[in-house]
């Protein structure tokens, strides 16, 4: 039987996946979903337990089906009937129900049969021939494919660019928020410094208060901005994409004037900004290709820190227990560059400097957490695989370092840019090429798209 091996089994993953099984289920072979921990179907995102942390997607978008969006709701429901396509869910139960959709898909197969596999993938060379690649796993296993799906996920943030990269051995410094028990060494009596003011600055502040914490968290970003907030309503609005968007010479100054016109026009109407950002939903990744390279680093320089607060919007109920912290001062937020930092007796010493201003600012905290975000440039991973495979040149960054150079049909590209014939992407990643491709709505339709690809020419 041949193999279709899927590194990685979050979200990007599993729904491939699922999509092969429940689409392509009487093709006759063996689908290796390979994921670093046994808990399948969860990812970084979804593998939380914690109640604080919520989808910030309403439940009514977040089906893995493109055609049934409302699965995931339908789902939910079992659990609490009260919930409408509105909602904001815990992650942990959109854990859940990956986990059992992969199970009725594997269980409704007729010939393709799933095999999960626990394990980290350290290396991959193709075959002599180019028809397969073997997978070197990190306790010295190995699995031949013919078709390789890298679904790795996002990566952990890099270190801040200060001077002290001996601080970062420290005991005091949390790399990876996401990292399983990677709070547990964070002292809740001492202050905290978070860097970051985004999704994830309010994932960790949020989780940190729900533990006890009862020092100041102190949050600082180059501005200071915070993720906006959706609202809380009956069902989800359904407004049109604004006219003439494609139209006319791409910029990112034209697209900034275009979406500002369209708020004033909603807002005339009585209709929220929220709903002209959700409106550019399925534009977006046009409007995107359409922009040259010097433009997309305009908007990246002028626009993206904007447009990522208004887009990734937090749940209405995180948003009202993030202002809480704010208003009793329990989370102070500032906008600053970090300078230095430096081991002391009662934990960090941090040296920043306000935006805006000369003078050097001084913290004394007990951790120090990193909460950038994902790092999305290939060059900067320390992830064993993805620098094998840089250093063979079976991959290539793109030229904005957002991801991975792949082809229209999510064919990775080599270093003379030629598509794998049996490596393929999807995933974060794909921001690259897609720009918005980081969430559930986009990356069910790359998992559908990407598994109907694989069947059809198997
Ligand atoms: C904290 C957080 C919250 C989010 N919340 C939402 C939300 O509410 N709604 C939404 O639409 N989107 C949300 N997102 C966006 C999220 O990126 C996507 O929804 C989706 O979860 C991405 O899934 P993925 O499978 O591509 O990546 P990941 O979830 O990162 O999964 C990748 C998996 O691959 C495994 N892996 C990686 N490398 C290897 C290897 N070499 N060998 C074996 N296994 C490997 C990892 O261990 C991991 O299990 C959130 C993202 C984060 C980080």
């Amino acid at each position: 039987m041949r193999t279709l091996a899927i590194v990685g089994a979050g979200f990007s993953g599993t729904a491939t996946a699922i999509q092969l099984l429940t689409r392509h289920g009487q093709l006759p072979f063996e689908v290796a979903l390979i994921n670093r921990h046994p808990n399948l179907a969860r990812g970084v995102a979804y593998g939380t337990h914690s109640p604080s942390h919520l989808l910030n997607v309403p439940a009514g978008r977040m089906g893995l089906f493109p055609d049934r969006e409302g699965d995931f709701l339908e789902f939910a429901a079992q659990y609490d009937n009260t919930l409408t396509a509105a909602s904001f869910v815990p992650r942990s139960l959109y854990g859940h129900y990956l986990g059992a959709r992969l199970k009725q898909a594997a269980e409704g197969a007729q010939a393709m049969r799933l095999q999960p596999v626990t394990g980290e993938v350290v290396d991959m060379r193709p075959a002599p021939g180019g028809k397969s690649a073997e997978l070197t796993f990190a306790d010295g296993r190995t699995l031949t494919a013919e078709q390789v799906v890298l679904a790795v996920g996002n990566y952990a943030p890099s270190d801040p660019p200060v001077p002290d990269a001996e601080f970062f051995h420290s005991l005091h410094y949390v790399r990876d928020p996401w990292a399983p028990g990677a709070l547990d060494r964070v002292p809740l009596e001492a202050p905290t410094l978070l860097i970051g003011t985004g999704l994830t600055m309010m994932d960790v502040a949020l989780e940190l208060a729900h533990r006890g914490h009862a020092a100041v968290q102190y949050a600082v970003s180059r501005r200071g901005l915070l993720p906006q907030v959706h609202r809380q309503l009956p069902a989800m609005p359904i407004t049109p994409p604004p006219a003439g968007l494609l139209e006319g010479k791409p910029s990112a100054r034209r697209y900034l004037k275009l979406v500002r016109a369209y708020v004033e026009e909603l807002a005339a109407k009585g209709a929220d900004w929220r709903d002209a950002i959700g409106a550019l939903r399925s534009q977006t990744s046009a409007l995107w290709q359409a922009l040259d390279l010097r433009e997309r680093r305009r908007f990246l320089r002028h626009l993206q820190a904007y447009w990522d607060i208004h887009r990734h919007r937090t749940a209405p109920a995180s948003g009202e227990k993030l202002a809480a912290l704010l208003a009793s001062g329990s989370l102070q937020v500032a906008a600053g560059r970090l300078k230095r930092l430096s081991g002391s007796p009662g934990g960090v010493s941090v040296a920043w400097q306000p935006r805006g201003s000369t003078r050097e600012a001084r913290l004394e905290v007990g951790s120090v957490i990193n909460c950038t975000g994902p790092q999305s440039d290939l060059n900067r991973l320390a992830d064993p695989l993805m620098r094998s495979l840089l250093a063979q040149g079976l991959i290539r960054p793109d030229p904005l370092r957002l991801g991975l150079d792949l082809d229209p049909e999510a064919r990775v590209l080599d270093n003379a840019g030629r598509p794998s014939g049996v490596i393929s992407y999807t995933g974060p990643l794909l921001k690259a090429r897609d720009w918005e491709g980081t969430a559930v709505p986009e990356l069910r339709v790359a998992a559908l798209r990407l598994a109907d690809r694989l069947a059809a020419t198997w």
